[in-house]
């Protein structure tokens, strides 16, 4: 697909952000190209639609970039897995571990119901952690995690994690 070339190459890339020896994904620099966001949005939509999805599940931050155009496009309802303490209802959450100590994922209660079909979306996935999470925490409260979509996916750590967890992560968007 030529549109994957264009978005790769519209995805800045910076040395040391936010540490030394870190190359830092920029996806800023692809929202700012009108053509390849679109793009971004249009592959995932074509994959997504007609598999009856009724949420998909973003990860903060650049979750909520990409989750909510899908979501509206095949018609789901969009569900924020926030940072801890951002959500002002009652939430569940999910630790997990960092490279060095642990965060948090969070939802609110109610969000979602047992038995629906959920699509997790972020922007890169690097070890895998940030989506097992997502997994499950979704996965405790009865959702059927269909498939986890990444815009970028760092080769030098791929799937490392994530065939125990991840049904499918769409490797056809990965730059
Ligand atoms: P993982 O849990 O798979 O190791 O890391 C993925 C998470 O870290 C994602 O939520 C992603 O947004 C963030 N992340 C890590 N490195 C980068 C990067 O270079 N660029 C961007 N945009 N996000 C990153």
């Amino acid at each position: 697909d030529t549109r994957i070339a264009k978005i790769s190459s519209v995805i800045r890339v910076i040395p040391d952000f936010p540490k030394p020896g870190i190359m830092f994904q920029d996806i800023t620099t692809l929202l700012l190209d009108v053509g390849a966001f679109r793009d971004t949005i249009d592959l995932f939509v074509e994959r997504y639609r007609g598999k009856d999805i009724s949420v998909v599940a973003g990860v903060e931050a650049r979750g909520f970039i990409f989750g909510p155009p899908i979501a509206l496009a095949i018609g789901a309802k969009f569900v924020p897995m926030r940072k801890p303490n951002k959500l002002p209802g009652e939430v569940i959450s999910e630790e997990y571990s960092l490279e060095y100590g642990t965060d948090k994922m969070e939802m609110h209660v109610g969000a979602v119901q047992a038995g629906e079909r959920a699509l997790i979306i972020d922007d890169l996935v690097a070890t895998g952690g940030t989506l097992c999470a997502a997994i499950r925490l979704l996965e405790r409260v009865g959702v059927n995690v269909v498939e986890c979509a990444c815009v970028i996916e760092l080769p030098e750590l791929k799937l490392l994690r994530l065939t125990t967890c991840v049904l499918f992560v769409s490797d056809f968007l990965c730059a």
